[in-house]
């Protein structure tokens, strides 16, 4: 895994897969209406596959790869209930709107549920309207993508998953410092970063985790390091988002 870390900072090379493999990806035809839409179901006859029905329902920011769940979140239906979360949401359309002409990324910092991944999700979808390729991650998931890259038996390379979050002209990285940070983990996230910055490419974090530390919790830099947690000073603005969670605001008893 140490060598593996090493190799992944001195990529520099994109690799695309082969034309095979894509002409492969596009006969993918569905087993069940073998590409007709039209199922036929034994004794019944036919009936609408139900391959278009999830076609139907299909993500319409797939390709930003924003979660399922958050895809109705959008700046209108952001409430904002205390002043930083007046002033976050302020920033962040001033972000979808200005940007390119934006010099830094962003790090929406509060406790759970204050609304950072809504106000995220918001601006890549005001990015794709204005017709840029913004890209979600959330950084677990994208941590365990290059690990299960490394299986052999799976069809990606290192690369192939690491080149779309490298070249997306916005990149949203969900949850920083929630994962347990191992070498691996610091390295991987310092590549990531570091290219984007060396690329002028804007990043947008979120995190749950504060620089001051309140309790026995870890603060950012604990969890993600000295160096990296100086390099988001210069390549982002902190906005710190304070509030309820929403989500128990929402679900108490006193309000039902
Ligand atoms: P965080 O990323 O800060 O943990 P989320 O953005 O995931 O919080 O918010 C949790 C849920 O609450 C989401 O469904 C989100 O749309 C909603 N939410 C959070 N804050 C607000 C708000 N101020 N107005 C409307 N919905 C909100």
């Amino acid at each position: 895994m140490a060598q593996r870390a090493k190799n992944i900072n001195t990529l520099s090379l994109v690799t695309e897969r082969p034309e095979t493999e894509a002409a492969d990806a596009s006969n993918d035809v569905c087993q069940l209406c073998f590409g007709t839409g039209m199922e036929i179901v034994p004794g019944k006859g036919a009936r609408p596959c139900s391959c278009r029905e999830s076609d139907r329902h299909a993500n319409p920011f797939e390709k930003v790869r924003v979660p399922t769940r958050y895809i109705k979140c959008h700046f209108n239906s952001y409430e904002p209930a205390t002043p930083s979360q007046t002033a976050a949401v302020r920033y962040a359309m001033q972000f979808a709107q200005e940007y390119p002409g934006v010099d830094r990324g962003l790090l929406l910092m509060g406790s759970v549920g204050v609304g950072k991944t809504h106000l995220a999700v918001s601006i890549l979808k005001g990015l794709t309207e204005r017709g840029f390729s913004p890209l979600f991650y959330e950084f677990g998931s994208l941590l365990k993508e290059i690990q299960d890259s490394y299986n052999a038996f799976t069809n990606t390379s290192e690369l192939a998953v690491l080149s779309p979050v490298l070249k997306a002209d916005v990149l949203v990285l969900d949850e920083l410092g929630a994962s347990k940070p191992t070498d691996w983990v610091r390295d991987t996230m310092a590549h990531i970063i570091n290219s984007r910055y060396n690329d002028n490419k804007l990043t947008i974090f979120t995190t749950n985790y504060l620089d001051v530390r309140t309790g026995t919790e870890e603060t950012l830099e604990d969890r993600i390091g000295v160096r990296l947690r100086s390099r988001l000073y210069e390549m982002c603005r902190t906005i710190i988002i304070e509030g309820e969670d929403h989500r128990r605001r929402m679900h108490s008893p006193r309000r039902a």
